[in-house]
């Protein structure tokens, strides 16, 4: 397979927020690689809530002055189904569902209200639920799917100010965990990245230097891959940014067994809070294909001395 020249062909991509930013850089790719690509924007401000058509609608010129295929949609993620019914009327089917659109509302926990809380949690993690959801049936019905969702460093990690938006994204790695198992037998695959890219979200609160490195079309060659029908990676959850491209996992200390009995007590867990938090020696990385195996983990704690 030459990666240089992957195409898309007779495939049809749904682009969510793709009239700015990393969304915009995958829907002209995908769009010059032969996909024909739903458009979707509200157009809002990082900030804002207002819609507006202008992003989609240039986004859609320039690849239609290109010579490729696309189609406008200017609902809000919110209503993802509407936005699948658009590929559906303009291209008779969906094989790719980027969800990328997103907002910001950053406050510390202690100011965060109810409001602040519900349109991230909406914007990001319900509205990838929805959009998803509308492609699904299609995807079964087709033998074939491929999803990406967009995470975050914040949603790994937690980030200072971002309670909102770290709790929504990181649902999304649950969300997408889960969905790479269920579409297995359909040849559905999903797969998360956590990428950093300069644009409108970054531009003021990153320094000149680290947005000087950090275009988002090196985020593109890792989701056109991901996306490629000759690629059945999934449930992988990868970092991205500027050139630098990881995959990353679950760890889990090789830890310690109690005899779970009376003996098992806080005192007892302090005295060998060391060896619980020890990654040095035989650190796990446990997955769903190979869970962390507790009966094994039961035997042997019925043979421990209390
Ligand atoms: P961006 O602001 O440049 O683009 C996001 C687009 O989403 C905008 O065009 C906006 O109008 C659209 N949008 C917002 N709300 C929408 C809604 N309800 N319905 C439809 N469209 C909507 O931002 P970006 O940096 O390209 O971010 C893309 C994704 O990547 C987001 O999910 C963001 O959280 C994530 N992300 C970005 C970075 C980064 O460094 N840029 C880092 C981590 C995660």
């Amino acid at each position: 397979m030459d990666s240089s020249k992957l195409r898309y062909d007779g495939r049809v991509a749904v682009i969510t927020g793709a009239g700015n930013g990393l969304g915009r850089t995958y829907a002209l790719h995908f769009a010059s690689r032969g996909a024909s690509v739903v458009v979707n924007d509200f157009g809002v401000a990082a900030q804002g809530e207002t819609g507006s058509a202008t992003p989609a609608d240039k986004v859609v010129q320039e690849i239609i002055s290109a010579g490729g295929k696309a189609v406008p949609n200017y609902d809000s993620v919110e209503n993802g189904e509407r936005i699948i019914e658009t590929a559906i009327k303009a291209f008779g089917r969906v094989d790719i569902v980027i969800n990328n659109a997103g907002i910001l509302r950053d406050k510390s926990f202690a100011k965060m209200t109810d409001k602040e809380w519900d349109i991230i949690n909406n914007v990001h993690l319900n509205s990838a639920f929805k959009v998803t959801r509308a492609a699904w049936p299609h995807f079964r019905k087709q033998h074939y799917g491929r999803i990406i969702m967009t995470t975050s460093p914040a949603g790994v990690y937690g980030n200072f100010g971002q309670t909102n938006y770290s709790a929504a994204k990181h649902g999304l790695i649950g969300l997408s965990d889960s969905l790479s198992q269920e579409g297995a037998k359909y040849n559905i695959t999903s797969n998360t990245i956590s990428p950093l890219a300069a644009s409108r979200l970054t531009e003021t609160v990153m320094t000149k230097e680290l947005l000087s490195v950090l275009d988002p079309k090196s985020v593109l060659p890792l989701v056109a891959y991901l996306t490629h029908e000759s690629v059945n990676v999934s449930g992988g959850l990868f970092e991205v940014a500027g050139g630098y491209v990881s995959s990353a996992r679950w760890e889990c200390s090789k830890g310690a067994v109690f005899k779970a009995d009376q003996t098992l007590t806080p005192a007892a867990v302090k005295q060998r809070y060391n060896e619980i938090n020890d990654f040095k020696v035989g650190a796990l990385h446990p997955n769903f294909k190979n869970p962390i195996d507790y009966l094994t983990l039961m035997k042997q704690a019925t043979q421990v001395k209390s």
